[in-house]
């Protein structure tokens, strides 16, 4: 296997990247810098639109950018104009539509990136990376006969078999079902650990990335908004688009939030549904429970005090009912 980087070295270095589209509105991104370090996995969350991809392509080389640059340990990365082959020979990109070839066998495909010169090295990898992504089982199956998430195992095997340092996915998880989700998302940190590889993904949907990501990149209409470790992010945000996007955060105007007696704050106010404490005793903290929307193992109630809604995180299902009472206490939130 590929045990190249330790995690303490910096594999990427992203300086000062500018890239605008030939627009009229703002696109693209701007002035934006990170370092990764080798073997960690790296999620870039934000709304479509964000500059997720634009970033992404530029990393692997495949966009010109209009300035900064890019260092792969240490090395200028060449755009598309400077060299013959757009890309990085150590970089692999998987996106949504897999570029499989899906008239050939599983095995083929997976190994038609390695060369002929070692044949029984090439057999061997093959096999140990179908292994690895347990598709060894798919080995004589052509790609038509397989289902999305296996699909996308055999893309992922294919980028890693040929000494891989770096796996660039963009959107991995956005034509499978949730349970496939699960096990894919599994698989990559799996991987990452066992290769040493490092992966940079890209998501719109912050459940793909939060609690695989060993750091999360917020971008927001192509400027990084904030950089860090998932838990950190998500506790201390710094700006309300962060907290919306990672956690389906209430937000209250000023306003609002002193009218549920939250006096000292002057901005917007930002929590999570998970941050308010509900109780049944009787005080002048009642909410009315407008609404109970069902989530599994938890129910979240949408609460009504003095005509403005919050929302509250409730473990005990059916405790609390449609048009009940209860003491909601907002324990922790954040003004912006
Ligand atoms: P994301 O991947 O986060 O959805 P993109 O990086 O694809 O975002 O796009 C960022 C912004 O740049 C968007 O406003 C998009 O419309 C614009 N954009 C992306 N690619 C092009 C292009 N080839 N030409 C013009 N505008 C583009
Ligand atoms: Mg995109």
């Amino acid at each position: 296997m590929i045990y190249l980087y330790r995690v303490e070295e910096k594999i990427i270095s992203v300086k000062n990247l500018t890239k605008q589209y030939q627009t009229e509105q703002a696109s693209g991104i701007q002035n934006i810098s990170f370092d990764i370090k080798g073997g960690s996995i790296v999620a870039i969350i934000g709304e479509s639109g964000s500059g997720k991809s634009t970033l992404l392509k530029s990393i692997y080389g495949l966009i010109k950018v209009d300035s900064g640059e890019i260092l792969f340990n240490g090395k200028r990365i060449l755009g598309p104009d400077e060299q013959l082959i757009p890309g990085h020979k150590e970089m692999k990109m998987v996106t949504q539509d897999f570029s499989l070839n899906i008239y050939a066998k599983v095995y083929d495909n997976i190994a038609s990136m390695l060369s002929n010169t070692n044949v029984q090295a090439k057999q061997e990898k093959t096999i140990e990376m179908m292994e690895h992504l347990h598709i060894g089982h798919l080995r004589d199956k052509k790609i038509t006969q397989l289902s999305g998430g296996e699909q996308q195992r055999v893309a992922i095997a294919k980028a890693l078999v040929s000494d891989t340092s770096v796996l660039l996915l963009d959107e991995p998880f956005s034509q499978v079902d949730a349970l496939l989700k699960n096990q894919l998302r599994a698989d990559i940190k799996r991987i990452a650990a066992e290769t040493g590889v490092t992966v940079i993904m890209v998501s719109h949907d912050p459940a793909d990335g939060l609690f695989l990501a060993d750091e999360l990149l917020i971008l927001k209409d192509g400027s990084l908004l904030q950089k860090g470790k998932p838990a950190h992010i998500y506790n201390h945000p710094d700006h309300i688009y962060t907290a919306q996007i990672l956690g389906n955060a209430v937000v209250l105007k000023a306003d609002d939030a002193r009218k549920l007696g939250l006096e000292t704050v002057k901005g917007d106010v930002v929590f999570y549904p998970e941050w308010v404490d509900l109780k049944s005793s009787w005080n002048s903290r009642r909410f009315e429970v407008k609404d109970v929307y069902y989530k599994g193992f938890y129910e979240e109630l949408l609460l009504e005090r003095n005509g403005v809604q919050i929302r509250a995180i409730q473990l005990n299902r059916g405790e609390h009912k449609k048009n009940d009472h209860v003491q909601a206490n907002i324990d922790r939130f954040l003004s912006f």
